[in-house]
C-alpha cells in the first residue's frame, strides 16, 4: 500500500459490515479501500474447511430471521452452490444420566421467554426497566430443578452473558423484530457470506493502529503504511474498540469510550466433535437434533453445554458454551473445553462414546485480539449507550457492525448496518 494513498473512505474490517459498506461505496463509484487485520474475510462469520475436511462454521452458523434474511435469500437464488433449509426443531434431553421427556425443561424455558418478552417489548410494558434480568425472575422459577439448563439455553448461549449481566432494556430500546424462523446452510454461513461478497478488493493483513483525526483529513496508520482519507468506517467489534488496539488521536469524546465499555462483548464458543457414523446409528441420533443435558451446578452461573448433533447430516456435532462459563473454559484453553463436553456426553451416553470420537476442536473467540469475544450485549444500566455507539465523530469517523445494528447480534444485521453507514457517509460528506 502506497504511503500517499488518498481515498474518500477507508473501511476498517472485512467482516459482514465492512464488506457490505465497501460494496455499497463501490456500487456508487466512490473511492474506497477496505483493510482487514487478519488473513481472511468474514470476521466472526467464517467457515473453516481444513480441520475436518468438511465445512465447519467457527462463528455464526444459524441464518436468523430466515424469512427476511437477505444473505439467505442470496443463497436461495444460487441453488447450484448452496443448500439452505429451515430448521425443524427436534430435541434430545438428558437429565444427566437418563433420557428425559423434556416437558419440565420446556415449561421453564417458556416461562422465561414470556418474562423476557414482557420486559423487552414496549407494547407490553410501558415502564422502561434497565436492571439485571436475574432480578426480574421469580424465585419459584429460579429454584426449579431445570432452571440452570434453561438459563444456559436461552441466556448464556443466546446472549453470550448470564442473566445477571443481561438487560431486557437492550431489546426494548434498540432492536426490531423482523423476520422469523432459523435456517442452516450446508456449505457454511462463512462460505455463503464470502460468495455474497465475492470479488471485493480487500487489503488483508493490514492492521489499523492509529486513526489521527486532528487535521482536515484522516490519517490512518497501519502496519503497511499510512492511508489518507476524508472519512473512515470502523467496523471492529466493541471488544476491539474497548482495548488499546486502535488508538484515536486526539481521543474521542468520552461518551464513545463509555459506549465501547458498556456495550461489551459476551462470551460464546463452539466445541465441535467429529464422531464415526456408528455413534449416530448406535444412539439413533437424527440430523440437527438439539441436545440438552441437565445442569445441576451450584455456581451462580450455569455450567453446561447445548448441542446440535449430526449437523447437516454430517458426522460433526456442535456444542456451545456461553456467558461466564464460556469465559472460564476459554481461560483454561481448548483441551479443557473439549474435556468438559466429552464428560457431559459420557454421563448421558456412557463411556463408550470415546471409541467413536475422531477429532475435536474448540473456538476461543475472546482470546483473539481482533475480536475480543463473541457479540455485543448491553450491561445492565447501559442499554441507552448504543445510541452513542452509533454516532459519528466530527463527520470523519463513522461506525458500523453488529453492535450498531437493530437486528440483534447477527450477520445479516451487521450486513445491513454496513450498507446504512456507507449511505450515511455519502450523504454527510456529499460524496
Ligand atoms: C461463536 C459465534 C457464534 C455466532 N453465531 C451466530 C449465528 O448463528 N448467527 C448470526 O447471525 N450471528 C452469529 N454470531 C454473530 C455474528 O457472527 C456477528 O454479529 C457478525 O459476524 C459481526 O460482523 P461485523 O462485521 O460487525 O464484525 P466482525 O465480523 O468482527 O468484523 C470486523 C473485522 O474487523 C477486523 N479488525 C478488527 N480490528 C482491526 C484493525 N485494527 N484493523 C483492521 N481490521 C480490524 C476483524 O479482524 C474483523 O474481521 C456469532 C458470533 C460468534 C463469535
Amino acid at each position: 500500500m502506497k504511503d500517499s494513498s488518498d481515498f474518500d473512505v477507508v473501511v476498517i474490517g472485512a467482516g459482514a459490515a465492512g464488506l457490505s459498506a465497501t460494496s455499497e461505496l463501490l456500487k456508487k463509484s466512490k473511492s474506497v479501500t477496505c483493510i482487514e487485520a487478519t488473513n481472511k474475510i468474514g470476521g466472526r462469520c467464517y467457515t473453516d474447511n481444513s480441520i475436518y475436511d468438511l465445512p465447519c462454521d467457527l462463528g455464526a452458523h444459524w441464518l436468523h430471521s430466515l424469512s427476511s434474511n437477505q444473505i439467505a435469500e442470496y443463497g436461495k437464488q444460487h441453488k447450484e452452490d448452496f443448500e439452505i433449509y429451515k430448521i425443524e426443531e427436534k430435541f434430545l434431553v438428558y437429565d444427566g444420566k437418563m433420557q428425559a421427556d423434556g416437558n419440565d425443561l420446556f415449561a421453564i424455558i417458556d416461562k422465561l421467554k414470556i418474562l423476557k418478552e414482557r420486559f423487552s417489548n414496549p407494547e407490553l410494558n410501558k415502564n422502561f426497566i434497565d436492571v439485571p434480568f436475574s432480578e426480574l425472575i421469580p424465585n419459584a422459577i429460579k429454584q426449579h430443578e431445570w432452571y440452570h439448563t434453561a438459563h444456559q439455553a436461552i441466556g448464556a448461549c443466546l446472549e453470550g452473558v448470564d442473566f445477571n449481566n443481561f438487560t431486557t432494556a437492550d431489546a426494548y430500546l434498540n432492536f426490531k423484530h423482523n423476520g422469523h424462523g432459523d435456517g442452516f446452510v450446508k456449505e457454511g454461513y462463512g462460505t455463503l457470506l464470502a460468495h455474497y461478497r465475492k470479488n471485493l478488493p480487500v487489503n488483508l493483513n493490514t492492521i489499523a493502529n492509529e486513526i489521527n483525526w486532528s487535521g482536515p483529513n484522516l490519517k490512518i496508520e497501519t502496519n503497511q503504511g499510512t492511508i489518507k482519507a476524508k472519512a473512515c468506517i470502523v467496523t471492529a467489534s466493541t471488544g476491539v474498540l474497548n482495548s488499546d488496539l486502535i488508538n484515536f488521536k486526539p481521543l474521542l469524546p468520552l461518551e464513545k469510550y463509555e459506549a465501547f465499555a458498556g456495550i461489551s462483548l459476551g462470551s460464546y464458543n463452539h466445541i465441535v466433535l467429529q464422531f464415526k457414523e456408528d455413534f449416530y446409528k448406535h444412539f439413533n441420533i437424527q440430523k440437527d437434533e438439539y441436545f440438552f443435558s441437565k445442569i445441576n451446578s451450584l455456581s451462580s452461573f450455569p455450567k453446561g453445554c447445548f448441542g446440535t448433533l449430526k449437523l447437516h447430516n454430517s458426522n460433526l456435532s456442535y456444542f456451545d458454551v456461553g456467558g461466564n462459563f464460556a469465559l472460564e473454559l476459554e481461560q483454561e484453553g481448548e483441551k479443557a473445553s473439549i474435556d468438559f463436553v466429552l464428560n457431559t456426553l459420557r454421563s448421558s451416553f456412557g463411556n463408550t462414546i470415546d471409541k467413536y470420537l475422531i477429532k475435536a476442536h474448540a473456538t476461543l473467540w475472546g482470546k483473539n485480539k481482533f475480536f475480543g469475544g463473541s457479540y455485543s450485549s448491553a450491561q445492565p444500566g447501559k442499554a441507552h449507550l448504543r445510541n452513542s455507539l452509533k454516532s459519528s465523530v466530527a463527520e470523519k469517523i463513522f461506525f458500523a457492525g453488529e453492535a450498531i445494528s437493530s437486528n440483534y447480534a447477527t450477520v445479516h444485521g451487521a450486513d445491513l448496518s454496513g450498507k446504512d453507514t456507507a449511505l450515511k457517509v455519502i450523504e454527510v460528506l456529499k460524496l
